[in-house]
């Protein structure tokens, strides 16, 4: 009898679980990620580059990739994009990922939240019509996102990519603490931000070309962000 009893209650205790879960709202949670490692037997990292294509750095960084064969994600801005869209070509065509990073790469706290949707549509609509890919990944300009840029990314399906490993390229450093930037924090499912748009001189295909290398050497493979999550 107890037994029967325990069981019924067990029973009417599920169906609660159940009916909860079936009536809940859905909230936003989009997928936030700064590093991810997986299932791989080998180290892997992530190397992204930020606001090009550039019509200088953008096709000197592709040439340093390929001649190690070595796979990245780009975080184009939408403007961009239109200038140059045959760099973006080269880019998928050589194997590599783009994702949206707005399409002005407004300073995020100056503008209002409208704005910024627009923004992060108008590079989405850019990209699908220069590449032919609806793009799932996105980065926002300076790391910076609010409840209502979440909420936007988890309604179209965008995956937030942040970075665990800084470059400071954009600050134009010597070459040498970039590449020591790296080696002191680059773990397994490391993402690493660098960028491909940053005005005059910039160090980073000089760094890229000594960061690679060195990672290789310590057994570190390349993967795109999407190759990353799906180890
Ligand atoms: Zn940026």
């Amino acid at each position: 009898m107890r037994g029967t009893l325990k069981k019924r209650f067990l029973a009417l205790a599920l169906s609660l679980l159940t009916i909860c879960a079936l009536t809940m709202p859905v909230f936003a949670s989009p997928k936030i990620i700064y590093r991810h490692t997986g299932s791989s037997e080998k180290k892997r990292v992530a190397l992204t580059f930020d606001d090009g294509p550039h019509p200088r750095y953008t096709p000197q960084i592709l040439d340093i990739l390929a001649e190690y064969g070595v796979e990245a994600t780009f975080f184009t801005v939408g403007s961009n994009v239109e200038a140059y869209p045959k760099i973006i070509e080269r880019v998928l065509a050589e194997g590599h990922e783009v994702g949206n990073h707005t399409y002005h790469h407004y300073h995020t706290t100056n503008v209002k939240g409208e704005v910024l949707t627009k923004d992060i549509l108008e590079c989405g609509h850019i990209l699908k019509k220069h590449t032919g890919q609806v793009p799932h990944l996105f980065r926002p300009p300076e790391g910076v996102f609010n409840e209502e840029i979440k909420q936007l990314c988890e309604e179209q399906g965008y995956i937030i990519v942040m970075w665990s490993v800084d470059t400071r390229d954009w600050a134009h450093p010597a070459i040498e603490d970039i590449c020591k930037n790296v080696r002191e924090n680059v773990r397994d499912g490391s993402i690493i931000l660098m960028h491909d748009f940053i005005g005059k001189n910039s160090p980073t295909p000089a760094a890229l070309r000594r960061i690679i290398p060195m990672l290789q050497e310590s057994g570190f493979e390349f993967v795109t962000v999407s190759r990353l999550l799906e180890g």
